[in-house]
């Protein structure tokens, strides 16, 4: 089997710019531990964390709970300090530049890095290392509502969701 084009590492520093955080339409979608650390975070039950924080896209296999955004597009936790969850971000987050779409091909690669200035310079992630963040968000998993439970969030208990 062909070595993947990353084999000897990727460099990467997150340049603090926040082009992935704002300005521009996206989903961050939320995996069990993600909503599980954030409802422990703000103390809140689901329905009221949902009403505030969350939003739902139709995959066409399941509502996925995604993180709302703001009228201009930005994320609902990004405020001028940058993310205001930033220790308890979800794993897509946590785990961006190496995820498995842009990781598919080396011109993938060097796409992504057209919107974001901290792809190709920096530190030098080894392969190891950015094959633990494609299994950390391939095993984290995006939560996915039915239809009835979609249209009734605001009667779902955590417990529900946690416990699937
Ligand atoms: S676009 Fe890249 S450099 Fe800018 S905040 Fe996001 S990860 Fe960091
Ligand atoms: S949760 Fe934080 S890191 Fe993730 S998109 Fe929102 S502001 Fe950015």
């Amino acid at each position: 089997m062909a070595e993947p084009f990353y084999a000897a590492g990727l460099r990467f520093s997150c340049a603090r710019c926040s082009a992935c955080c704002r300005g521009g339409p996206g989903y961050v979608f939320l995996s069990k531990d993600d909503l599980h650390r954030l409802l422990v975070r703000f103390a809140l039950d689901f329905p009221t964390f949902f009403a505030k924080y969350c939003t739902l896209v139709d995959t066409g296999a399941g509502y996925a709970l995604s993180l709302k955004e703001k009228a201009n597009y930005d994320c609902i936790f990004w405020e001028k300090c940058g993310c205001v969850i930033y220790d308890d971000r979800p794993v897509q987050c946590a785990t961006f530049p190496f995820w498995s779409s842009i990781l598919a091909s080396e011109g993938d690669w060097l796409d992504a890095g057209r919107d974001c200035p901290g792809i190709g310079s920096g530190k030098l992630h080894s392969r190891s290392h950015i094959e633990e963040c494609l299994y950390a968000r391939r095993s984290a998993g995006t939560i996915l509502l039915s239809a009835e439970e979609a249209a009734h969030p605001e009667v779902i208990d955590a417990a529900t969701l946690l416990g699937r």
